[in-house]
């Protein structure tokens, strides 16, 4: 008998920076078979079910052979005219469905992809940090360099981008963005769009930007990089019915902007994969018409979570920044710990799990996150705990 093949990754993967949620995931089953009662904070992923008529709306389209086909790359004309309409009546954004709309297979998948196109060996993406961390590792794949950005609470956690070197600005081809801000719960203002879009025009820069939860927000509504004149000279911006839906496990999500940009990043698809499932295409655009009131539901639904956990944790005297959307909570960590140590702690003493900031990049490091993933008796009994053990 031979013996197994030898098995080697490639450099790209090797080279992955180390993967901190593989370490929690292990913590939190060590935790569970302990008998830990545990609150799990930790997860980007809504626990609300999608609404009943999404799901209706999928059952119906399943039951269709027409769906059973591949489908377009670029997306269904109705699903992308159902896009089309919803910038419309939310942003007042006006977009060519033929040219300046593609479907994903869930944002990530995009966002993930989109520097294959445009990125040679050695070109710069600007990344932040504390950041989602697909713009690193799509950078990466495609073997571009990353240039963090740091999102400081100095600066409301937006990037300083009067401190960029010119030297990198000329090497840089993307530049990824993420308002509303996960993991720092903070929004953008227009001026900084505008600024970012000058920089980008003057030194032929591609603008990424993860509009991912511009529907869960607590008062003010988020703006959509594409109100910004001049936006779609600039760049395309990503979402996603993953979180403003609660359809993670779906896969569907979006990219509009720039008709360039999108014929590159259709171009790494068409060699990829296949498009989005039609039937879910079907439950999408019934997604996108959803009444208003469906969704006031869900955001009053983590805005109580929201306020218990913010009102609660500052009682407490700890430092946090206070959310304007997505569904988390950037916490500073007390100063005697790190950003793993205090989750360890909170998960040992407390039974609280919550993310390390160094997670999401090394300017995350001395801040938690924790997700409002969990029914509001849940949040609060978390906050009781935390209470006991600091
Ligand atoms: C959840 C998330 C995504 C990915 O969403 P999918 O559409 O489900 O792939 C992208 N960006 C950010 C910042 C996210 O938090």
């Amino acid at each position: 008998m031979k013996k197994n093949i030898s098995v080697e990754l490639a450099s790209r993967v090797k080279h992955l920076p180390p993967y901190l949620f593989a370490s929690i995931d292990k913590m939190k089953q060590k935790a569970i078979e302990k008998g830990i009662d545990l609150i799990d904070l930790s997860i980007g992923d809504p626990d609300i079910p999608t609404p009943s008529h999404i799901v209706n709306a999928m059952k119906k389209a399943i039951q269709n052979p027409v769906n059973h086909r591949y489908p377009s790359y670029e997306g269904m004309l109705s699903f992308r005219e159902a896009v089309s309409c919803w910038y419309k009546k939310r942003f007042d954004v006006k977009l060519d469905p033929h040219k300046e709309i593609l479907s994903l297979i869930g944002s990530k998948e995009g966002i993930g992809h989109i520097p294959l196109a445009f990125i040679n060996p050695g070109d710069i993406v600007l990344v932040p940090s504390p950041g989602y961390p697909v713009y690193a590792t799509g950078t990466l794949f495609a073997g571009g360099k990353t240039f963090f950005m740091p999102l400081r609470e100095e600066n409301n956690f937006l990037p300083d981008m009067d401190v960029i070197p010119k030297n990198i600005l000329k090497k840089t081809k993307i530049i990824f963005l993420n308002y509303p801000n996960n993991p720092t719960s903070v929004t953008a203002p227009s001026q900084f769009f505008k600024q970012v879009i000058d920089i980008a025009l003057k030194y032929n820069i591609i603008i990424c930007h993860d509009a991912s939860y511009t529907e869960i927000y607590d008062n003010e509504k988020p703006l959509s990089f594409m109100q910004i004149p001049g936006a779609k000279k600039a760049g395309i911006e990503f979402h996603s019915l993953s979180k403003t839906y609660n359809m993670t496990g779906w896969r569907i999500g979006f990219a509009v902007g720039n008709r360039d940009v999108l014929a590159g990043l259709g171009k790494i698809k068409t060699n990829l994969d296949s498009g989005v499932f039609q039937a879910i295409q079907e439950a999408a655009i019934v997604a996108l018409n959803t009444d208003n009131t469906v969704l006031s539901e869900i955001r009053n639904i983590y805005q109580e979570r929201r306020n218990a956990l913010y009102i609660g944790l500052k009682k407490l005297g700890m430092h946090l920044i206070k959310p304007k959307a997505t569904f988390y909570v950037w916490v500073k960590v007390p100063l005697k710990f790190d950003s793993m140590g205090f989750v360890s702690h909170l998960l040992n003493r407390a039974g609280v799990l919550a993310t390390p900031g160094n997670g999401f990049g090394e300017e995350g490091e001395g801040y938690i996150r924790f997700s409002l993933t969990a029914p509001v008796a849940r949040i609060k009994e978390a906050v009781d705990r935390i209470s006991r053990v600091l």
